[in-house]
C-alpha cells in the first residue's frame, strides 16, 4: 500500500515520526506520498526524504496558506523544481470553505502552479475544498487534466466531467464515517481504476475520534472500510489502488526518466 496523501513532515509527528512510518510499515504501508504546503518547509521535507527512502515528495503552495506566500515563491518552486526531485506539484488548489482566503489570491497561485506542471510535466496534487467547479473551470481553460483531487467530495455529476478527462480521486478517513452516505454513494461510483486513499494525517483522523491525531497505520482502516463498502476483495483493492497511484505519479520509472534533474 501507499499513501496517496500525507502530511509526515507536519511538527505533530516530530516526535515519533520514525516509529509511526515504522509501525505502519510493518502492516504492508510502503511509501508515503508527502505534499509541501509552502515554501519554508521545501528544504524540511527534502531532508526527511533522505532520511526517509518511504517519503516520497512533492512541491507545491497550498491556498491554506496564501497569507504567507509571496509571488517569488512561485520563482522559488520553479528553480526548486530544477534541482530537486518532486513526484508532482502541490499540494495547490483551491478552497472555497473557508471563507477568509482570497479567491483571486488563491487563482493566482493555482493558475501559477498549473503552468509549472506544464513546463515539468508532473501531475498536480490538489486541494479542491468547496471549490470542485471552481477547479474545474480553471483546468478546463488551462486545459491540464494530468491531477488528483485528494479528500475529494463532489457531486456526481461534477465527477463524471472530471472521469471524462481522467481526473483521479484520493479518498481518505471522511469514508470511515457510517453516517457519510452522500460520500458512500460516491465512492461507489468512482471506477476503482480512478481511485486512490490517503490518510492525511496528522488531520482528519477516522470516526469518531476527530479530535485526535490522525496517524499512517489508518491507511489500512480506510481501505478495509472501501472493500467491505463495495463487497470487493481487501487485497484486490490494496493493490488496484496501489496500481493507480504508482502509475499516476510515474513510482516505478527509473531516476533518469522520471526526474528532470536525476543523481
Ligand atoms: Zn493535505
Amino acid at each position: 500500500m501507499i499513501d496517496a496523501h500525507i502530511h509526515l513532515d507536519d511538527k505533530r509527528f516530530d516526535a515519533d515520526r520514525g516509529e509511526l512510518i515504522k509501525q505502519a510499515q510493518d502492516i504492508g504501508i510502503k511509501q508515503f506520498i508527502v505534499p509541501a504546503v509552502r515554501a519554508s518547509g521545501f528544504a524540511g521535507l527534502k531532508q526527511l526524504s533522505e532520511q526517509y527512502n518511504s517519503i516520497i515528495p512533492s512541491y507545491g503552495l497550498h491556498p491554506y496558506f496564501i497569507s504567507q506566500h509571496s509571488k517569488d515563491d512561485i520563482k522559488y518552486l520553479d528553480m526548486w523544481l530544477t534541482a530537486n526531485k518532486s513526484c508532482a506539484i502541490g499540494e495547490c488548489g483551491l478552497d472555497y470553505f473557508r471563507k477568509d482566503l482570497d479567491k483571486d489570491i488563491q487563482q493566482y497561485y493555482f493558475a501559477a502552479q498549473i503552468e509549472l506542471a506544464k513546463k515539468y510535466n508532473l501531475p498536480l496534487i490538489l486541494h479542491a475544498r468547496g471549490a470542485v467547479d471552481a477547479v474545474y473551470v480553471t483546468l478546463k481553460n488551462a486545459h491540464y487534466f494530468n491531477v488528483m483531487i485528494h479528500s475529494y467530495n463532489g457531486s456526481l455529476e461534477q465527477t463524471r466531467a472530471l472521469l471524462n478527462y481522467g481526473v483521479k480521486f484520493s479518498f481518505g478517513g471522511a469514508i470511515c464515517n457510517p453516517n457519510a452516505h452522500k460520500l458512500h454513494k460516491l465512492v461507489k461510483y468512482c471506477p476503482i481504476d480512478s481511485i486512490m486513499f490517503e490518510t492525511d494525517a496528522p488531520d482528519q483522523n477516522l470516526y469518531p475520534d476527530f479530535r485526535l491525531r490522525n496517524e499512517p497505520i489508518n491507511l489500512l482502516k480506510i481501505l478495509e472500510f472501501y472493500a467491505k463498502l463495495t463487497t470487493q476483495d481487501l487485497q484486490l483493492v490494496q493493490q488496484k489502488s496501489t496500481e493507480v497511484l504508482q502509475k499516476y505519479l510515474n513510482l516505478n520509472a527509473q531516476p533518469s526518466s522520471r526526474y528532470r534533474n536525476a543523481d
